[in-house]
């Protein structure tokens, strides 16, 4: 730890000098798709329709692929479903390589690699699961699955064992089971809606399964964790909102993890979204080459704020089979949050969380600002590596003792 100089190491700009190609809102473009209707391209069916979910199509709309993509899109039908929307597809700089976008969705030859500490299942969601689709780790909430679609597969995917089955999980999610249990476990408070992807669902099914979890006495509190509204912004109809208003407290925490990913149709849909009253949070996943930088990510963060979203978490990537690649280091990710608390708007500093591997739970991880604590006194240092002292008392004690002589403090 660098108390005297936090802000080495991840040589970024300083704050108020973030790039502004970063935080423009840009509409993603028609590209290939120029003479489809205004119609049609605003219409989520068919956006779901026209997903590139071939290797032959990707060679054609991405004439640029490398032979380390390629060889990627091949495998990938065995592992996780290619399957980009269109609307997505042309957020890709075809140009670069190393587009940020790219990396998350065009698969890599690297994903069959696996090293040794990779697995299927890192989190261990599947030995907490009392029933087929629940997870039940938190003493108070659940996870629920709702379906093992998703309207694009994100390669560093967490439940890629189960998401799009393309490698022969065949999850079937039974709703009736589900909320069962639900039902007959008062200690359960929030139920955390996700898959795959819940808004995948046609309004009829989700308002079904939305007014069934209400009208569990206990069931205080509802929330969504979805990726549509960035992969396919066109399916927050008011329709849609209309009718999740009905059902608050609900909460919806979407997934974002670049700021080319917050487009203008994206800030529109979460607009509509917040004026329904859904608070709105945002998870990113910690991606090397993506979001491991400190400039992109303070832009990213800022600009979910502008779009009304309040970064939640952001995830140190899990141990999921395949995504060596893309893992940044924890050591990277602490510099990143050094970068943020204090040198930018409270609001937009997310929780750094490992999501223990084998079934822990989420732990946040933060830089260390207490120096020491022994003796009547912590040793803090604030976000500009100054170092101050409070009086630590036994508490309701009036913090009126002198602090003891002490040795020379040890940094933690
Ligand atoms: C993340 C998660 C939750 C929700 O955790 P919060 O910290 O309350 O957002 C609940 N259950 C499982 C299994 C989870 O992975
Ligand atoms: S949207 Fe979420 S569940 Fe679906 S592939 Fe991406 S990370 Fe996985």
């Amino acid at each position: 730890m660098q108390a005297e100089n936090p802000s080495s190491g991840t040589g970024s700009a300083p704050l108020g000098t973030t790039n502004p190609s970063l935080k423009a809102f840009r509409p993603a473009g028609r590209g290939f798709w120029h003479d489809v209707s205004e119609a049609d391209w605003s219409d989520w069916r068919w956006q779901m329709k026209h997903r590139i979910t071939t290797v032959e199509q990707l060679k054609n709309f991405l004439p640029t692929l490398t032979p380390e993509e390629l060889a990627g899109a091949q495998l990938a039908n065995t592992k996780l479903a290619l399957g980009i929307t269109p609307y997505f597809f042309n957020l890709i700089d075809s140009a670069d390589e190393n587009c940020p976008i790219r990396r998350q969705v065009i698969p890599r030859i690297e994903e069959s690699t696996t090293a040794p500490w990779e697995m299927s299942d890192p989190v261990g969601e599947d030995s907490h699961s009392p029933v087929p689709g629940l997870v039940h780790r938190y003493p108070d909430r659940v996870l629920f699955l709702v379906t093992d679609r998703c309207a694009r597969y994100c390669r560093y995917c967490t439940r890629s064992r189960l998401v799009s089955n393309a490698s022969g999980y065949d999850f079937h999610p039974e709703y009736d089971k589900q909320i069962a249990y639900i039902a007959a476990h008062p200690e359960i408070r929030d139920v955390l809606l996700s898959g795959g992807d819940p808004l995948l669902l046609s309004d009829e099914k989700l308002e079904n399964l939305l007014s069934r979890l209400r009208a569990i006495p206990h069931v205080e509190f509802l929330r969504i964790g979805t990726r549509i509204p960035i992969f396919l912004p066109q399916r927050i109809t008011p329709e849609l909102c209309a009718m999740l208003k009905q059902f608050h407290p609900l909460f919806i925490s979407i997934h974002a993890n670049h700021p080319r990913e917050l487009t203008t149709e994206v800030r529109d849909a979460l607009g509509r979204l917040a004026d329904a009253g859904i608070p709105l949070g945002n998870q990113s996943v910690l991606l090397r080459h993506v979001n491991d930088d400190a400039e992109v990510m303070k832009a990213h963060l800022q600009k979910l704020l502008r779009c009304r979203v309040k970064p939640y978490y952001l995830y140190q990537c899990d141990l999921i089979a395949g995504s060596a690649h893309l893992r940044a280091s924890v050591s990277r990710g602490l510099e990143i949050m050094e970068q943020l608390r204090g040198h930018t708007t409270g609001y937009a500093v997310p929780t750094y969380v490992i999501d223990a591997p084998g079934g822990g739970g989420k732990v946040p991880i933060n830089p260390e600002y207490v120096l020491c604590r022994n003796a009547g006194r912590v040793l803090i240092r604030n976000y500009e590596g100054k170092i101050f002292e409070y009086p630590e008392s036994a508490d309701g004690q009036p913090c009126g003792q002198p602090p003891k002589e002490i040795a020379e403090p040890e940094l933690v």
